[in-house]
């Protein structure tokens, strides 16, 4: 199989760490992106099966950043193939932003921030991206959660972000089907990662793993494998798809 050149966001720990992981296992090289986590990322890169992996760093809140770090990318794999928005931010620690709770000046800037990564930070990378998939064809995968279906009564800019990034994809899919790339979404529920390391040690923990009849949440490594499966070439149909990945905690209607 020829090696893709795969670019993850948010690379260096939780699903993002699992989806580069995921693709180096397949054969492929992956850029591993970063904000500010570079010796994680370094280590990952070092700890990957396969060569030609790389790191490259950018705050995706940051436009021109973005741009460097995607040509970067870009230039250092010799092109690119696959692009996984998988960077995210939930909500600052303690302190999430209820519109009765939230003083009109935080709420503002909760907005701000969560959007200028989660939905335009995606979407920059994923215009750079696109550049260089022209011509070549590709794949987008979007990490997106199920609280864009779900609403986020305490973190409302999350769930907005979240469900802009499902409308994003599913208006790149149309436009960008003409050039060979598809475009499709995960939603994952819970996940044990560093962003939900609060929840679940809390005593809010058993109620959130009793959400799924399985008992449990996912594994970074569940999300990984579907991302991976909608990078792939069979899966060119799924483009403009929002797969729901919550072990049944949630059943969308
Ligand atoms: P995480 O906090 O471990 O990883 C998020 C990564 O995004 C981090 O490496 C962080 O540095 C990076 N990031 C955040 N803001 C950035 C910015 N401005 N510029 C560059 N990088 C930035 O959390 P995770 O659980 O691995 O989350 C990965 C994705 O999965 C996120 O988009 C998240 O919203 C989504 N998600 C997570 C869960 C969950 O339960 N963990 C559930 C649904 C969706």
């Amino acid at each position: 199989m020829t090696s893709r050149a795969v670019l993850v966001t948010g690379a260096s720990r939780g699903i993002g760490r699992a989806v580069a992981a995921r693709f180096a296992a397949g054969g492929d090289r992956v850029a591993i992106h970063h904000r500010g986590s570079g010796e994680l990322a370094e280590r990952l890169r070092a700890e990957l099966p396969g060569d030609g992996h790389v790191v490259v760093r950018a705050d995706l809140a940051d436009p021109e950043a973005v741009r460097v770090m995607v040509d970067d990318a870009a230039t250092r794999l010799g092109g690119l193939d696959v692009l996984v928005n998988n960077a995210g931010v939930y909500g600052e620690r303690n302190a999430p932003h209820p519109v009765f709770g939230a003083s009109y000046a935080d709420w503002q800037r909760r907005w701000r921030q969560v959007l200028e990564t989660n939905l335009t930070g995606a979407a920059n990378v994923t215009w750079c991206a696109a550049q260089h998939m022209r011509g070549r064809g590709g794949r987008i995968v979007n990490v997106s959660s199920r609280g864009a279906f779900r609403g986020e009564p305490e973190q409302p800019a999350y769930g907005a972000s979240k469900a802009g990034l499902n409308a994003l994809g599913q208006s790149l899919a149309v436009a960008l089907a003409p050039y060979g790339i598809a475009v499709a979404t995960v939603a994952p529920g819970f996940v044990e990662t560093d962003m939900t390391t609060e929840h679940l040690a809390g005593e809010g923990g058993a109620a959130i793993r009793a959400q799924s009849p399985f008992g449990r949440v996912a594994r970074p490594e569940e999300i990984a494998a579907a991302v991976h499966w909608l990078a792939s070439a069979e899966a060119e149909w799924a483009s403009g798809t929002v797969v729901d990945l919550n072990g049944a905690s949630y059943l969308r209607t």
